[in-house]
């Protein structure tokens, strides 16, 4: 992040004035594949605000990917977790509980379909890859808020990547938009429910980044430069502007608003 801030970013002052708005605040991140994911901007921002961080990783091959990552976090904890895979997750919140005694922030940060059915039509998406995607993009965000709500005596916030697909048909999102859209239900539901506990739950949804998941859908160049041209800021947002909204969110500055998408995009989702 620039630290002589230039146009919108944040200059030393600004951070001055953002101040600790999360300090003494426990994260967990999930999410994060390399220095190029939503996920790492997000633990970037919060860490930077003050918050401690536990960070996870998909697996061994990704490890050494996201070890100095999390060490340049300062992640007190760094742990694996492929919600697809039995236990991971629990085992993940069990040692929160352990070393932490608690929790006030989840991200959720992840998504996944297989190839095929990301880059085919959804007309002809397979059943199994239908279920695959919606389970590893939106129900682990469920199983997650299930988990975290013991841990979140004190309220707390939960939070999920989205995108524009979600709302309005985005040619090549392909089976993505009905898991978003599912995603976007799954949020204002779980507002609703824990609400009366002070957990607040919110969808973020920025505009098009160049990331590794992103790479897997069709003509994604194409969706850059066209946010670029149409959006009122007329810029790309970066992952660190996703993680200033997103630690906004998790904030007391905050503390009213709760179920909600919330765009990060340059205004490109206001544009016919
Ligand atoms: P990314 O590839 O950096 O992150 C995706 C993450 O999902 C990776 O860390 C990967 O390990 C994780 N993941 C996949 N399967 C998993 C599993 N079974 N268990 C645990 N983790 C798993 O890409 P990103 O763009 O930073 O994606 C993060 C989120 O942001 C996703 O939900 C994505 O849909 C959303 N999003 C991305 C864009 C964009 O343009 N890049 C725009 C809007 C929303």
């Amino acid at each position: 992040m620039s630290d002589t801030g230039s146009g919108n970013h944040p200059s030393p002052r600004d951070w001055e004035l953002l101040g600790a708005a999360l300090r003494g605040k426990r994260a967990l991140v999930l999410g994060i594949a390399n220095a190029h994911s939503i996920a790492y901007g997000c633990a970037r921002v919060m860490r930077r605000l003050g918050a401690e961080l536990a960070v996870t990783y998909l697996n061994e091959k990704a490890k050494p990917h996201v070890e100095p990552l999390a060490q340049a976090l300062g992640a007190g904890i760094f742990a694996p977790c492929d919600v697809s895979r039995e236990g991971e997750l629990e085992a993940v919140f069990a040692r929160i509980e352990k070393e932490w005694g608690g929790l006030d922030v989840a991200l959720h940060s992840i998504a996944f379909a297989p190839k095929a059915d990301l880059q085919g039509r959804l007309v002809d998406s397979s059943g199994e890859g239908f279920k695959v995607a919606m389970d590893i993009s939106c129900h682990s965000f469920i199983r997650m808020a299930r988990l975290a709500e013991p841990l979140m005596a004190d309220g707390g916030t939960l939070l999920a990547m989205s995108y524009h697909g979600a709302e309005k048909v985005v040619p090549n999102y392909n089976l993505m938009g009905p898991v978003k859209a599912a995603l976007e239900s799954a949020v204002r539901y779980l507002a609703y429910e824990l609400g009366p506990k002070d957990i607040r739950v919110h969808a973020v949804s920025p505009g098009p980044l160049k990331t590794r998941a992103a790479s897997g859908l069709k003509d994604f160049g194409v969706l850059l430069s066209e946010a670029t041209q149409r959006a009122p800021i007329g810029e790309l947002v970066d992952i660190d502007d996703v993680g200033l909204t997103t630690a906004f969110l998790a904030t007391p500055f905050a503390r009213r608003l709760t179920g909600m998408t919330v765009y990060v995009d340059g205004g490109l989702s206001i544009m016919g």
